[in-house]
């Protein structure tokens, strides 16, 4: 009955429209992969009239039988009309409004149908102080703001980032609908920007690193216009907010393919633009990357703080090599810390939780270098030991270090108590018969 229902409401959506609409025998979406919370909310909204579909990664991953990340929903119900319906609910966001229904488990976002800015909102909204209350809005560089211009399913198709994100599906009644083409385009294994790529660039250079994250995760290569034209708009990548660009940083490198993404963002000069204090010998980032990945296949916990400390660190190593003519070594290191990581947020902004892991994990870096048997006990003991060991793991495979440092390491945290006493003891024997490590100010110091 309600299935029935919705369908009568999604067919009058795309009526005298060019869509592909195939059956539930014509494509291989398989309903019991569909989350039931996302299948309560669609049902919701259809019994209250309402249009409704999902839309974007969900529906291109289980076609692809990749589990969804997460479920989104499309309708024709305004944000306070969904608000209505569901009682854990809230809307939020501003520079694009939708409504997250929350579960016992998770949360489905629910999003109303737009329509591509117009060249009248455009115009409306070119200064930046003229913004409030307007629907949607770019800035003098044209890119947009806000966009809340809402519209029906036709319209919404095509302020879509990519082909194969702009498959809708009902699930009440089995039908996919396809208007670009997304169908060919998966099976093709490409990922193809809808529009002029130059302009969906322009009005969103967010889209650039979505472009690169998808094609990383889905293993996809983008077509010719939408991969050219990031080398005419990656500038704009520093138009995106900071808050953004952290948020979609950190999705891009803890996604589990962080190495082919980071050989993107180089490809692109993506990387340069976002990160200029990295060096040009990658090797520790990219060991880093690669490092990344394993753990998460391996479902070990990883921070993003972590791979912000890799891509800052021959930063720091350079400030704190300046700093050192005029300070003493940990001052420097100190300072250099400070300063590189404050350069960093106007353009990244980091949040102080993933701030403070960065300067712990640095601020460890010498004690592991040294080895000064003293400290060897209270370093092994430190909060940040673990990643600050990781971190050297990585400094050393990257041939920083000299890999007989890791081993050590390594060791030390196997060995038992007695085995570890000998090795402190040896150390303070080593110690001793170098005296250069008893110097407090070293001539060259290193950071
Ligand atoms: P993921 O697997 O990461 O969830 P996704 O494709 O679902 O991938 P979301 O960020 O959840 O990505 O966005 C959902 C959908 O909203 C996308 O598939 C796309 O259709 C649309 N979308 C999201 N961000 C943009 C954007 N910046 N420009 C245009 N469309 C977008
Ligand atoms: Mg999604």
């Amino acid at each position: 009955m309600q299935a029935t229902k919705a369908l009568s409401n999604n067919l009058s959506a795309i009526a005298q429209s060019d869509a592909v609409l195939l059956s539930a025998s014509e494509h291989k979406i398989d309903s019991a992969d569909i989350d039931d919370s996302a299948i309560q909310v669609v049902e919701t909204l259809a019994t209250a009239g309402y249009e409704v579909f999902l839309v974007g990664g969900c529906v291109r991953d289980l076609l692809l039988k990749r589990q969804p990340k997460d479920f989104d929903v499309a309708t024709n119900a305004t944000p306070e009309q969904i608000n209505q319906l569901f009682r854990r609910s809230r809307i939020i966001g501003r520079r694009f409004r939708i409504v997250h229904v929350r579960f016992k488990r998770e949360i489905i976002e629910v999003s109303t149908f737009r329509r591509a800015v117009d060249k009248e909102d455009i115009s409306l909204a070119h200064s930046r102080k003229d913004l409030s209350g307007k629907v949607s809005a770019q800035s003098s560089k044209g890119v947009m703001l806000r966009d809340n211009a809402y519209g029906s399913l036709n319209e919404d198709v095509f302020r879509r980032d990519f082909t194969v994100n702009a498959l809708y599906y009902d699930p009440l009644s089995g039908t996919l609908i396809d208007h670009v083409k997304g169908m060919q385009d998966l099976d093709a294994g490409v990922l193809r920007i809808i529009g002029n790529a130059e302009q969906r660039y322009r009005e969103d250079p967010g889209r650039m690193l979505r472009a690169v994250r998808f094609s990383a995760k889905l293993g996809f290569e983008l077509d010719n216009d939408s991969s050219q034209a990031i080398h005419h708009t990656a500038e704009l990548i520093g138009e995106v907010s900071p808050a953004r660009l952290f948020d979609e940083l950190s999705k891009m490198f803890l996604s589990g393919n962080a190495e082919k993404i980071w050989e993107l963002l180089v490809h692109y000069n993506l990387a340069s633009l976002l990160f200029p204090s990295v060096s040009d010998d990658h090797s520790m980032i990219i060991e880093s990357m690669r490092s990344t990945d394993t753990r998460i296949s391996a479902e070990k916990p990883v921070t993003p703080g972590f791979i912000y400390g890799v891509l800052l660190w021959s930063a720091l190593q350079r400030r704190t090599q300046s700093h050192s003519a005029n300070m003493s070594v940990p001052q420097a290191r100190e300072t250099a810390a400070a300063e590189v990581i404050a350069e960093q947020q106007p353009n990244i902004s980091i949040p102080k939780r993933f701030t403070q892991f960065i300067r712990d994990v640095w601020r460890l870096q010498p004690k592991l270098e040294k080895r000064q048997s003293r400290q060897i006990e209270r370093t092994l003991g430190d909060r940040r030991f673990r990643a600050a060991y990781d971190f050297l793991l990585m400094r050393c495979s990257a041939g920083e270090l000299p890999s007989e440092l890791a081993d050590w390491w390594t060791r030390i945290q196997e060995v038992d108590s007695d085995e570890r006493a000998q090795m402190i003891r040896d150390q303070q024997t080593r110690g001793n018969k170098n005296p250069k490590r008893k110097k407090k100010k070293p001539s060259r110091p290193q950071p």
